[in-house]
């Protein structure tokens, strides 16, 4: 199975993203693992990415497709996998759409984690992380609140809001959001592609709806 998945910040991707990777056996491809890791590392493209990364700003289209490039065209050529933060733009998909056509390889579905602006803003607001660097333990004031409020569990420091999560940074980050994917889902729709699930419910109700729209994959040659 190929995959991309596509989806606002809150609407669960990362949950889901774990899912697919553990119940179908996929390789996961997270452009944004990647580039922290350049970033880490020092290479020449972290020092290139890293003040991008810092204002929440799109790298640009050559250094992501590059980088997925050099991953396809190493002896670690995924043959299964999930995408998860690429493409992120048209010009990225029809970047990849060349690569896997050179590759001789097929996406089976792009999965479209479809959920209300109004819904993110106010998921997003009962986040809470504990202040201490060194734990960082995160919470949610309704799934999983703190036995004490507003104390982290662990080591009793404060809790706060990531700067992530504030609710101005939260609609910037939807509005950048939008911008690039509304064309980049119209791009794969046009393929036929485009799996739109309702981000809403439980993980494991929405997990099985993702299982459900998938095509069935190819079975071993038997002979
Ligand atoms: P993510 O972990 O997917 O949220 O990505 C973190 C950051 O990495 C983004 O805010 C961008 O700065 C950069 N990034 C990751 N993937 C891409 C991409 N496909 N195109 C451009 N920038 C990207």
């Amino acid at each position: 199975m190929r995959l991309v998945l596509v989806g606002p910040p809150g609407s669960g991707k990362g949950t889901q993203a774990k899912r697919l990777i553990k119940s179908l056996g996929l390789t996961y491809i997270g452009t944004g693992d990647i580039l922290r890791e350049s970033i880490r590392q020092k290479t020449a493209v972290g020092r290139e990415a890293e003040p991008l990364l810092k204002l929440g700003l799109l790298v640009p289209d050559p250094m992501v497709n590059d980088m997925v490039a050099e991953l396809f065209r190493s002896a670690k050529r995924p043959e299964r996998f999930v995408l998860d933060g690429y493409p992120r733009t048209v010009a990225q998909a029809v970047s990849f759409d060349a690569l896997m056509r050179q590759e001789y390889l097929r996406l089976d579905a792009v999965i479209n984690l479809a959920i209300d602006d109004e819904e993110v803003v106010s998921r997003i607001s009962f986040r809470r992380v504990c202040s201490s660097p060194t734990c960082g333990a995160p919470y949610h004031l309704n799934a999983q609140p703190p036995k004490v409020a507003g104390v982290c569990d662990l080591c009793g420091a404060a809790l706060i809001c990531r700067e992530d999560d504030l609710e101005e940074t939260v609609r910037r980050r939807l509005v950048e959001f939008h911008k690039s994917t509304d064309a980049l889902l119209d791009h794969y729709e046009r393929q036929g592609l485009v799996r739109n699930i309702p981000a809403l419910g439980s993980s494991e109700s929405i997990f099985q709806t993702i299982l459900k729209s998938l095509p069935p994959e190819p079975g071993p040659r038997l002979v």
